[in-house]
């Protein structure tokens, strides 16, 4: 992944059940989550659309200066740590 940045790639992300490609910025990605593969970075997120995460392929992109025209990024805003509620059942007596 920071190679990735160092060489001025792009992450392209393809969700292949909404058929959508998205653009990431590798440091962002890197701040997510740190110095991985592709692979393993793609572990965690979803398609933004559909939820889903089993139809993520990810992989290292290099633009071409035509391919950057007109070409939406997703830039990280923001990192919120979520607070989720887990229930269980008490083991009955
Ligand atoms: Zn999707």
């Amino acid at each position: 992944m920071s190679d990735a940045h160092d060489v001025g790639q792009l992450i392209r992300i393809n969700c292949q059940h909404c058929n959508i490609k998205r653009h990431y910025r590798p440091a962002d990605l890197l701040r997510l989550v740190g110095n991985l593969a592709c692979d393993n970075a793609m572990k965690g997120m979803r398609c933004e659309k559909c939820r889903k995460a089993d139809y993520l392929v990810a992989f290292a992109w290099n633009p071409t200066a035509r391919e950057l025209v007109g070409l939406s990024i997703r830039r990280l805003a923001d990192i919120r740590m979520v607070r989720k509620v887990v229930w269980d059942d008490e083991p009955p007596r």
